[in-house]
């Protein structure tokens, strides 16, 4: 008798099979296998939830608010980012045919724009190098994800994104401050972007989720620049994550016009429901909580990383988020990818800007880290980036 055949496997789709496992999440387990790992690969911050939030959240638990909450949001916490906005930008962001809604993190909010504004084979100006999951985005909707080449100086203008607009572009993606790399766009530069988008009926999508770390020489009138309402086709996104130490708590925002949020709403309904209730109710406290001293903490460092790399590179000073995009010198005749191998073979783990871009030129590192370990990663890095 012959062995039955195995049984068939279930396929998986072109979607699934056409996106690569995340290269951060790679630098990751690399980090979690080595002993005692020098690990400046972390995207999230390194400091507790603040005690309001965390008590809030608790009590909403206790008090038995475990429930679904309205798709768009618990009350509370609509009304605390309504607030927030009408403080921060100086718009009412329900007014003037805007909407906002509450998401399951930054990256459910970016998910439900892109599925309600992209079809098969229109095109996304995303920028390059990018936060991972852009072109991830736009290849799970069998769209097209169009790089705008940001280097050497990384900002995304208007005179960059412009040649890149077709018939079939129908969103840009913005992200300020940015994620590899630290920079943060002016509010001028913003607006432009935004006044490219209105006159060619696209939206602009302003990935705002690094907003509360802005560093106060990026700033103007004291807050991130942001394209806020200068246009009616702008929706913004941002998030509690970083801001406040819970990336684990997904939850987010959008703010934009009131056409796009309604149809993000319906695609929440049959997708995340809702965010988390009881993390919604504790986020509620999050914009009456003081991170200036974090943030100060997080520009020191950002002066440390700049002061023991900036001799040996050129680098584009961050001013905000909490990474630094650095160039491996050509002299070193190796790619980041290589760089970051030997960076890891002395065990600090770094993040190759391959993962980022379609260069290799590059690494990203990230500061979120405590200051006695920066600074032996810094060392070891500095040795490396000599020649050493
Ligand atoms: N946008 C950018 C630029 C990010 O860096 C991240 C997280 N690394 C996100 C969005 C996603 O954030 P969230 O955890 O809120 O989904």
């Amino acid at each position: 008798m012959t062995d039955p055949s195995p049984p068939p496997v279930p396929r998986v789709s072109r979607r699934a099979a056409s996106i690569d496992v995340s290269g951060i999440r790679r630098a990751f387990e690399l980090g979690a296998a080595l002993p005692d790992p020098i690990n400046l690969s972390i995207g999230q911050p390194d400091f507790p939830v603040p005690e309001a939030i965390q008590a809030a959240a608790i009590d909403s638990i206790r008090a038995g608010r475990n429930g679904y909450s309205l798709t768009q949001g618990t009350p509370e916490l609509l009304a605390s980012v309504r607030a927030h906005i009408n403080a921060d930008l100086g718009w009412d962001p329900e007014s003037h045919g805007h909407s906002i809604m509450v998401t399951s993190g930054t990256s459910g909010a970016l998910l439900l724009a892109a599925m309600a504004v992209l079809d098969p084979d229109d095109e996304v100006v995303i920028p390059d190098p990018y936060f991972v999951i852009y072109p991830a985005l736009a290849s799970m909707i069998g769209a097209r994800a169009v790089r705008c080449d940001t280097y050497p100086d990384f900002r995304m203008t208007a005179a960059r994104v412009e040649p890149l607009i077709t018939g079939r572009t129908r969103m840009v993606m913005v992200n300020s401050p940015a994620n590899p790399t630290g920079v943060v766009l002016t509010g001028s530069e913003l607006a432009e972007l935004a006044g490219l988008c209105e006159s060619r009926g696209v939206l602009l999508v302003s990935d705002e989720i690094y907003d509360g770390f802005t560093f106060p020489e990026a700033r103007e009138g004291g807050r991130c620049p942001s394209p806020g309402r200068s246009s009616r086709t702008s929706l913004l996104i941002r998030g509690f994550g970083k801001t406040y130490g819970c990336t684990g708590w997904r939850l987010g925002y959008a703010v934009g016009p009131a056409a796009i949020i309604r149809e993000m709403l319906k695609l929440q309904q049959y997708t995340f429901v809702c965010a988390p209730t009881p993390l919604q109710v504790g986020a509620a406290q999050a914009f009456g909580v003081d991170m200036e001293p974090t943030i100060a903490r997080y520009a020191q460092r950002r002066d440390a990383v700049c002061q023991a790399l900036g001799g040996l590179s050129p680098i584009v000073r961050p001013c905000g988020a909490f990474y630094a995009f650095v160039e491996v010198p050509p002299r070193l005749g190796i790619s980041a990818t290589e760089f970051a191998r030997r960076a890891a073979a002395q065990r600090v783990i770094v993040i190759p800007g391959s993962v980022f871009s379609h260069r290799d030129t590059h690494f990203r590192l990230s500061f979120a880290v405590d200051e006695q370990r920066l600074q032996r990663g810094l060392q070891i890095l500095a040795e490396l980036l000599s020649g050493g």
